[in-house]
């Protein structure tokens, strides 16, 4: 059985960001959640198909592999229901609806450290761009730790309190029907420490939002769909836990002229019928400029000739691919009144020949 679009299963288009994702993922959790819908099977399964779609669209690795490969991207990283790193998420995002023990059985609130969220952005290049090498500046705006306490959110020289409300433990546990809900405890959020005296700079959450500056490097010859991984550049880990990293997923634009094969490009040239005849030497376009090309006589429809190391740059290798220069060999439409005079006598001087004949049945058959 094939899988609904994950995007279309939250309702948001494909460039979404990380936050109408979690918006959309939100809505529906909460619309389809099995305590609003008991005994609801078809709820049960919306609900789990959500948590699906998010826990991959949501994951910026994930989703860049969903993006170009589909399903098929994800295989060795298979749903695995609620491992404790998307648990963790999913408590984020529903813990002030609803609790989770009765559901999921007993999680945990994280409070340890906690690696910061992997960012993703897209930058595209053009085909000429891709071939030399690009430098890219990216403006990305991440949370980053508070410079002013460190992270900690204490104003200077203070100190955290340990809740009152909980006693440290971070959660409250509230009776409703046959589950005890755990929510996180109302008056610290779940820490289990109460700030009294918060960083001015952050107001005590120990992040704020910056806009960053980054150089990419775009190395040359770069595949299009290609994810760069810049690690550390994501976002700052929580409670002293190390940063995400940023994936930039690379877009190359389409050339006029030349197809890519790897490191090698692909051309088409037109040659007339007589010009391949006789051989010629041509000038064709290459990526830096023109390049001399021999065409030998007698070349043949459909012939390949080839510029070494006219291609793009090999990555991770040295040197370079291949230009390939397909000949689309084409015989005139029309000829001017002293040409078919000379094609006569070309034909004359050819003489008869005997028919050459072929048996055509694997033709047919061969084009289906
Ligand atoms: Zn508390
Ligand atoms: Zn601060």
């Amino acid at each position: 059985m094939s899988k609904r679009d994950y995007y279309e299963v939250l309702g948001v288009n494909r460039n979404a960001s990380r936050e109408e994702i979690r918006a959309a993922y939100r809505r529906l959790a909460v619309k389809h959640h099995p305590d609003r819908n008991p005994g609801d099977k078809e709820a049960e399964e919306k609900f789990k198909e959500a948590a699906e779609a998010y826990s991959v669209l949501s994951d910026a690795e994930k989703r860049a592999n969903y993006d170009r490969f589909g399903e098929a991207g994800l295989a060795g990283q298979p749903f695995s229901g609620f491992d404790a790193s998307i648990f963790g998420d999913f408590a984020d995002i529903l813990g002030n609806f609803f609790g989770f023990e009765g559901i999921f059985g007993g999680g945990r609130r994280q409070s340890g450290p906690g690696r910061g969220s992997d960012l993703r952005t897209t930058v595209v290049v053009s085909f000429t761009e891709m071939a030399s090498g690009a430098q890219r500046q990216l403006s990305i705006a991440r949370e980053e730790n508070c410079e002013k306490c460190g992270g900690s959110g204490l104003a200077a020289g203070s100190k955290p309190e340990t809740c009152k409300g909980c006693g440290g433990r971070g959660q409250a546990r509230v009776s409703q029907g046959f589950f005890t809900m755990v929510r996180p405890c109302p008056q610290c959020g779940g820490r289990g420490q109460i700030i009294s005296n918060p960083c001015s700079s952050c107001d005590g959450a120990g992040r704020v939002e910056r806009k960053r500056k980054l150089e990419v490097a775009v190395p040359a010859g770069i595949e299009d769909g290609t994810r760069l991984r810049l690690v550390g550049e994501g976002e700052a880990g929580v409670r002293g836990g190390p940063p995400g990293d940023l994936y930039v997923v690379v877009r190359v634009e389409p050339h006029d002229l030349f197809v890519r094969d790897g490191a090698d490009l692909h051309l088409e040239q037109e040659i007339s019928a007589f010009v391949a005849a006789l051989g010629t030497e041509m000038e064709v376009p290459t990526m830096g400029g023109t390049e001399k090309l021999k065409v030998a006589a007698g070349a043949q429809p459909g012939d390949a000739v080839f510029l070494r190391g006219k291609g793009l740059p090999r990555l991770r290798r040295s040197g370079n691919g291949d230009l390939v220069v397909h000949l689309k060999v084409t015989v005139p439409r029309k000829l001017s009144a002293k040409q078919r005079e000379l094609l006569r006598a070309v034909v004359a001087e050819e003489g008869d020949r005997p028919g050459v004949f072929r048996k055509v049945r694997d033709l047919i058959e061969g084009s289906g």
